[in-house]
């Protein structure tokens, strides 16, 4: 029988492409999850026991699902966040966990833009009223000439910040490691909050970033001052977020992802001001297929013995060895 790989990622399934084929062609068996959702921790476990490698979404690898995988060799995420793997216990396991860097930087920073224009001139809201058979509008905001503040100045950051700089806005970035090059200008996360008329979150989830968005962080920025959050929900206190929006301390605010997704009854889905999207940021086809091919790629290159570019636990290989 053949060695088999799991895929959980749902865009990767349910798109045929080169991403699967190659994998059928090493002489993989693919097991595919049926779920449209990350898995828990607890429903992923049994699907690992047999598999040598996983091309995951954003399910929950916890310390006891890696105990159980008992074959496994590696996890390649499909995507470049790798807060739901607990990175710390695969490297003990001896599992090479893999992302796909930079293939999904311009579908996230395009949506990113989208919900900034989308805010700017509340284009949902006014599409609601016009579908109530209303005519009544909200003065908007031009982007040319307003600040936009950039958290976390990498892949992603660095593109939103070129097509906001086409439209003519000033680029601040807050990021305390930069990669060298990007033109921006560079300030404190306090002057960034302060200072900026769109914040945009590119950070990833770390426990230090956790909520960095947070009542504190809120007060700090302009009442007029619009939040965009394409990155990961943990990242925003979301009760302070609706306190916000609703009290008028903040204009408005758009979210790709959540703290809990679905969101369920989140009050932030009440309010006007706000616009949620369904984590769809790398949900492009191009993204699809360029981000699956590089998943296959790094699983593959690992299972040959190789060490691809997107092994974010290099220190895995001194336990392997
Ligand atoms: P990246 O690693 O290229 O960039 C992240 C940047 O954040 C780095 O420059 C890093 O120095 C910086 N950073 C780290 N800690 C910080 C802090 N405390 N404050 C400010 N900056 C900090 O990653 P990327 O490819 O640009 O992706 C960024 C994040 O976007 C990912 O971690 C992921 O969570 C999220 N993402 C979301 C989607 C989506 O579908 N919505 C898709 C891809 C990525």
């Amino acid at each position: 029988m053949s060695d088999r790989i799991l895929v959980t990622a749902r865009s990767f399934r349910a798109t045929e492409g080169p991403h699967k084929q190659i994998l059928r062609d090493a002489g993989y068996d693919l097991v595919e999850c049926s779920q449209n959702r990350p898995l828990t921790a607890a429903e992923l476990t049994p699907l690992m026991t047999d598999v040598v490698s996983a091309i995951l979404g954003l399910d929950e690898v916890t310390a006891g699902v890696l105990a159980q995988a008992g074959r496994l060799k590696v996890i390649s995420r499909f995507g470049v966040g790798t807060d739901s793997v607990d990175i710390g216990a695969a490297t003990e396991a001896g599992v090479v966990v893999t992302i796909t860097p930079g293939a999904n930087s311009v579908a996230v920073a395009e949506l990113t833009i989208g919900l900034i224009l989308a805010l700017a001139r509340q284009i949902p809201y006014h599409d609601r009223v016009v579908r109530a058979g209303q005519w009544t509008r909200i003065q908007g905001i031009e982007l040319s000439g307003a600040v936009l503040g950039i958290v976390g100045f990498g892949r992603i950051g660095r593109e939103v910040g070129s097509r906001a700089a086409a439209l003519g806005m000033r680029v601040l970035f807050y990021d305390p490691f930069p990669p060298e090059g990007g033109q921006a200008e560079s300030c404190t996360i306090d002057e960034l909050l302060a200072r900026s008329d769109v914040i945009s979150l590119h950070l990833p989830l770390t426990k230090a970033t956790r909520n960095l968005i947070d009542a504190r962080a809120l007060a700090l920025m302009k009442p007029s001052a619009l939040l965009v959050n394409t990155a990961r929900g943990g990242l925003v206190d979301e009760p302070a977020l609706y306190e916000a929006l609703a009290s008028g301390k903040l204009a408005g605010a758009a979210c790709d992802v959540f703290a809990s997704e679905p969101p369920g009854d989140s009050p932030l889905l009440r309010a006007d001001n706000f616009i949620g999207v369904p984590h769809i940021g790398s949900a492009t086809l191009q993204t699809t297929l360029k981000m699956g091919l590089l998943a296959s790629q790094n699983a593959l290159a690992v299972l040959r013995g190789e060490r691809p570019e997107g092994v974010v636990n290099p220190a895995v290989y001194d336990r392997i060895r």
